[in-house]
């Protein structure tokens, strides 16, 4: 049946409804693992062999101690707590983990790190990070830094282009963790650990855009996930 990969759900506050987009279902099931979903609870169920922080609204400032722009968007507490206090836990085990999007800010959080509530105030960049392209479709370049495990899973390709859909990105780096791409205005666009097996965080929704090159990425993280459950 393939290892087990628990993907947290998006919460809508006003519905009280969980939601999931297809995409993430059917890009682990073609990796070769078997997706459920995690809703919050205290602990990581023992038969876990992967996470997928999913991607989602932005995150509480208050939780990397900051007060709220103006500009930052809806957030869903609920959500933000599980997710922080799951990546720490599943760290701690040492379980995979792809997070994406806003999955790759909960990560940067959990280890300590900051984000930008908002690139367009908060840094110099004149990119479009919030393309109006289909959603497969890729908008921006990468460029991805050797040594890491992005260049090792893409066999040391050094630029590419990635589809866009935050207004929010990586600032401070939580502990141990490494940048593995930037898009041209310097943004972090993808992360990874120096010391877990595997633990990569993207800014784009390699989900969305079923090329070979996103799918080599989900087929790597369901290894990893394999090896983990043995
Ligand atoms: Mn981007």
């Amino acid at each position: 049946m393939g290892p087990i990969i628990g993907i947290t759900p998006d919460y809508d506050n006003i519905s009280n409804r969980y939601k999931v987009h297809e995409d993430y279902v059917s890009a682990v099931k073609d990796g070769g693992g078997y997706p459920i979903l995690l809703f919050p609870q205290l602990s990581i169920p023992a038969f876990i062999d992967g996470i997928i922080l999913s991607g989602g609204g932005d995150i509480d400032p208050l939780l990397f101690d900051e007060e709220p722009l103006k500009e930052s968007g809806e957030i869903t507490p609920q959500r933000d707590h599980f997710e922080l206090a799951l990546c720490k836990a599943a760290l701690e085990k040492n379980i995979p983990i792809l997070g994406i999007c806003r999955g790759m800010q909960v990560m940067n959080i959990a280890l300590g790190g900051t984000i930008y509530q908002d690139i367009s105030v908060q840094t110099n960049s004149s990119l479009k990070h919030n393309q109006q392209a289909p959603r497969p479709y890729a908008t921006h370049s990468i460029w991805i830094e050797q040594s890491t495990l992005l260049a090792a899973l893409w066999r040391n390709k050094e630029k590419t282009t990635v589809n866009s859909f935050h207004h929010q990105a990586v600032a401070q780096l939580g502990k141990g963790l490494r940048v593995c791409a930037r898009s041209q205005d310097g943004l972090v666009e993808a992360i990874d650990h120096t010391e877990y097996s595997f633990v990569l965080g993207v800014q784009w929704h390699p989900e969305a855009m079923k090329t070979e090159e996103q799918k080599l990425l989900f087929s790597a993280f369901i290894k990893a996930a394999t090896g983990y459950q043995k």
